[in-house]
């Protein structure tokens, strides 16, 4: 990273090659202004590798001062539905993004068959009788050429007559097909006449059953590119080796000229990334629907309590890269414990709660004490909290027989309860199993948080007054893998195998009493201190709500790899 910084202080970067190539674009005159486009096939819900998609593709065009659509690449009627369109939709306003046009490539369909016979007419597009199999075996290898298919030379006329009576519905599906007629021993196996249309009696969630010949990617795609005029059209790089294709589609039919730029994909440690395996752990109920908070779907991320701006602080530190690489899940984390960290209020829970009674506290007092809601943030400003007789703390915050560095609560040993007192422990009550149910402590009034500080203990831990806390479930997320890298898991090896037992743990749990607009649906997650952030999750009722860990204060599996 450069040792530069921008005004903000945030480190400054140089410019991406996409960034490079816009720049000396717009520097040339060769455009006036960019416009990009998110293409989601609507055939499964968006995740965080759509996201970077999206963040480039819009983020591009605003830096710029371009405009960016929203093109459903509709042309696959057989996998597509309008509830993937709808939540597409609404996952690209989330990350906070505004398209200038909505568009369809199944509008396009008439101009595509159109161009279809300019290519027929050309003599650059044939009528294939072939079956699948034999086009297949014709192609030959990369380092063998394929053989012509014997209706390679059909006239103009015949092609033409064969194309219309294709779209009339005359023929069953894959009786014939509509191919490009390039070079059968292209290096590039693509442009091995490549097919452009084939036939499918099926049902199109927009078009109905007006067409039961569809076009193929390659020849939809960019030609949609060209007709919305899009200047830039930026995908992943596995279609790298289209791009001749692409070009030559554009070439031949003498349309607008939109260029393919291609940048790797992102990945992600511990998940998965393909919607047809997502799709898979939806069907099994291995997670409980797209939006389940461990899965990597965009509404899934959202549901756990990631923020707009924690993915889009993600998609700018992943960067863009011309190789394929994995991103570490922690990086994620990262951003939204940084977006976080500066605005989510600060509040008190107790997972797994532990009665502590100070004996010396007067039965029946309650003190309000000041605290604070968020430290990074004055404006946040502070609330009142309850104290009392009896409180829960956190078990893990007790041990009877600690270890030397233990600094919480232990047999005659003091702890500062936060905002309020410092507390020693003087007896224990276990239950008829030998189980520790209660600590009795004494409290020092003159150590009352704020009034002096007289004197300092080491550890300081969080607390709820027990008769003023609210119960409370709370979803605690782990890896939804237990292997780093999923791509590249033994061959033939189900993924499904390898997925983490333990990657939903629910507790009951305690939580501040004051659960008021911090909590609410639709606002920021609050950080229960010392635990994590939190967000309320839809399944939450007025009696129960119920709570998704997003993420920890701290990226414990990094601090669990360095101690080994
Ligand atoms: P999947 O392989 O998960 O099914 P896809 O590529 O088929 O994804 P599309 O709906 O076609 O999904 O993708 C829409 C856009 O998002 C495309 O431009 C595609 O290149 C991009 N995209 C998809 N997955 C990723 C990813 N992991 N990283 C970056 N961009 C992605
Ligand atoms: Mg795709």
């Amino acid at each position: 990273m450069s040792a530069n910084t921008t005004a903000t202080g945030a480190p400054e970067r140089s410019l991406n090659f996409l960034e490079e190539i816009i720049e000396a674009d717009l520097a040339s005159g060769k455009h006036k202004s960019i416009l990009t486009r998110f293409p989601p096939e609507p055939n499964g819900y968006l995740h965080i590798g759509h996201a970077k998609s999206i963040c480039l593709n819009f983020g591009l065009a605003q830096k710029y001062g371009g405009a960016t659509n929203l093109r459903f690449d509709d042309t696959n009627p057989a996998k597509e539905d309008v509830e993937y369109v709808d939540s597409i939709r609404q996952d690209v306003r989330w990350l906070g993004f505004s398209w200038a046009s909505e568009r369809y490539a199944s509008d396009y369909f008439d101009q595509l068959y159109e161009w279809a016979l300019t290519l027929i007419r050309k003599g650059l597009a044939y009528v294939d009788d072939q079956t699948q199999e034999e086009i297949r075996q014709s192609r030959g290898a990369v380092t063998r050429p394929g053989t012509d298919s014997p209706f390679r030379n059909r006239s103009v006329e015949e092609n033409l007559d064969l194309f219309a009576r294709m779209r009339s519905g005359e023929f069953a599906d894959g009786a014939k097909v509509l191919r490009a007629k390039i070079d059968m021993a292209h290096p590039n196996m693509l442009l091995r006449d490549p097919i452009i249309y084939r036939i499918l009696h099926a049902e199109h969630h927009r078009t109905g059953s007006k067409w039961c010949i569809y076009p193929m990617y390659d020849y939809a795609h960019g030609e949609s590119d060209a007709i919305e005029g899009i200047t830039h059209s930026i995908c992943t790089l596995e279609f790298d080796v289209h791009r001749p294709l692409y070009d030559w589609f554009i070439e031949k039919l003498e349309i607008f000229p939109s260029r393919q730029y291609e940048f790797a994909r992102l990945n992600l440690t511990y998940t998965v990334m393909s919607k047809r395996k997502l799709l898979e752990l939806v069907r099994s109920g291995a997670v409980r629907g797209w939006d389940d908070p461990r899965m990597p779907t965009i509404c899934g991320i959202r549901r756990r309590g990631y923020t707009p701006e924690s993915i889009r602080l993600f998609a700018d530190k992943v960067g863009v890269a011309k190789r394929d690489n994995v991103i570490d899940l922690s990086l994620l984390e990262w951003c939204v414990r940084e977006d976080l960290n500066r605005r989510a209020q600060r509040r008190f829970a107790v997972l797994n709660p532990l009665k502590l009674v100070i004996v010396n506290y007067p039965e029946g007092k309650v003190e309000e004490l000041d605290a604070t809601n968020n430290p990074e943030d004055p404006a946040a400003g502070t609330r009142k909290i309850r104290f009392g007789r009896e409180l829960y703390i956190e078990r893990e915050d007790f041990m009877e027989n600690p270890p030397k560095k233990f600094f919480r609560l232990a047999p005659g040993c003091e702890v500062r309860l936060k905002y309020a007192y410092i507390v020693k422990c003087e007896e224990v009550v276990k239950d008829s199993d030998g189980n520790v149910v209660e600590v009795r402590c004494t409290y020092s009034p003159e150590t009352r948080s704020g009034g002096g500080n007289p004197r300092q203990v080491k550890g300081t831990i969080h607390w709820l007054a027990a008769e003023r806390c609210a119960a409370a479930e709370v979803r605690l997320f782990d890896r939804l893998f237990t292997e780093m890298h999923m791509d590249s898991i033994p061959e033939g090896a189900d993924y499904k195998d390898y997925l983490n037992p333990d990657s939903l743990k629910v507790v009951a749990a305690r939580v501040e009493e004051s659960v008021d607009g911090a909590y609410r649906e639709g606002a920021l997650p609050v950080q229960f201190e010392r635990l994590g952030y939190f967000s309320l999750d839809p399944d939450s009722t007025a009696q129960n709500p119920v709570f998704n860990r997003t993420v920890t204060l701290k990226d414990t599996w990094a601090s669990i790899s360095k101690k080994n």
